[in-house]
C-alpha cells in the first residue's frame, strides 16, 4: 500500500497522529527534501529505505514507489505541508491509478495554516474578508492569465502566496494595480512553525525591502489583507444578542 502523507509545515509535532503511525510502519519513505522536516525521518524504522525525491524524476519516484507495493511494503510518499497544495500529487496517483495500484492520502497541516499560528491572525474577520485566495506568482509553472494576482487582487480579500518570495517588486507592482492600497497591511512568514521561524510585518509596497532586510527569498508566505490590520466586527456566533440554533440571545 502506498499512503500519501502530509508532512505538517515544518515543527516536529504538526504532523498527523496517523501520519506519524504510517511513517512509523513504512518499509520505504520517499520525502520532498526540500521542503521536509528531516526530522520526520527519525521516526521511521532503522530498515526503512528512505530516498528525497528532491533529485528524482516523476518515473524515478514511481520506479521506487511501485515494485515496493507490489512486494506488499508499506511506501510512504511523504510531502510538505498538506499535499493537495502544490504537491503535484495528481501525477503521481494518475500514474498508480494506470498502474492498478492502490494508495490513499493523509492531509497534513499546511504551511498557510502554520502562517496564521505565526502571525497569530484569523484569516476570515467579520466586514474585513470572508474569503482567502491561496495563489502564486507565475515563475517557471505558468499561472492561468485569468488567476493572474492582478485579477486576484481585484476581490480585496485575504490573499495568501505561496511560492513567490523571490518576486516581491514584481508581485507588489501586481497587487496595487489589482486594487490593494500600498499601505495595505501585508507579513512574510519564513518557515513558519520551524525553530527559525521569523515574522515580518509590512505593507504591501514594503514587501520588497522588508524580505531584502532580512535576507529572505525563499520557504516564505506573503500574506496581504485587512486581516492584518486593527478594525473588525464582532462575529455574530458569539454576540449576546444573537440567536442561533445552539444558543438564545440573552441580551
Ligand atoms: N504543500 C505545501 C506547499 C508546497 S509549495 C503546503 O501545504 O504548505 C512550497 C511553498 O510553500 C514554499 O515556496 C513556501 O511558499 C511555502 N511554504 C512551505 N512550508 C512553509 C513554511 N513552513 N513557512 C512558510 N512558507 C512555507
Amino acid at each position: 500500500m502506498i499512503h500519501f502523507v502530509g508532512a505538517g509545515p515544518g515543527a516536529e509535532d504538526l504532523i498527523t497522529v496517523r501520519g506519524e503511525r504510517l511513517l512509523k510502519q513504512a518499509d520505504v519513505v520517499i520525502y520532498a527534501g526540500s521542503l521536509v522536516n528531516p526530522v520526520h525521518l527519525a521516526r521511521t524504522k532503522s530498515d526503512c529505505d528512505v530516498y528525497d525525491s528532491a533529485s528524482m524524476t516523476l518515473e524515478q519516484v514511481m520506479e521506487v514507489m511501485i515494485p515496493a507495493a507490489q512486494a506488499g511494503k508499506t511506501v510512504v510518499r511523504l510531502h510538505t505541508g498538506d499535499p493537495s497544495i502544490y504537491g503535484a500529487i495528481r501525477e503521481q496517483m494518475d500514474w498508480l491509478d494506470a498502474q492498478g495500484v492502490e494508495y490513499d492520502v493523509c492531509p497534513g497541516v499546511s504551511s498557510f495554516c502554520g502562517a496564521a499560528a505565526a502571525l497569530r491572525a484569523e484569516y476570515t474577520l467579520p466586514d474585513v474578508s470572508q474569503t482567502v485566495i491561496l495563489s502564486r506568482m507565475a515563475g517557471r509553472t505558468p499561472v492561468p492569465e485569468r488567476e493572474s494576482i492582478r485579477s486576484l487582487a481585484a476581490h480585496g480579500s485575504t490573499m495568501i502566496l505561496f511560492l513567490s518570495a523571490g518576486m516581491l517588486e514584481k508581485l507588489t507592482e501586481e497587487l496595487i494595480a489589482g486594487g490593494y492600497a500600498p499601505g495595505t497591511p501585508a507579513a512574510i512568514v519564513y518557515k513558519a512553525t520551524w525553530p527559525d521561524e521569523t515574522v515580518i510585518r509590512t505593507t504591501v509596497a514594503g514587501l520588497a525591502e522588508a524580505a531584502k532586510q532580512n535576507g529572505i527569498t525563499k520557504t516564505a508566505l506573503i500574506a496581504v489583507g485587512g486581516f492584518l490590520g486593527d478594525t473588525y466586527e464582532r462575529s455574530k456566533l458569539y454576540d449576546p444578542t444573537f440567536t442561533h440554533g445552539c444558543r438564545e440571545a440573552t441580551l
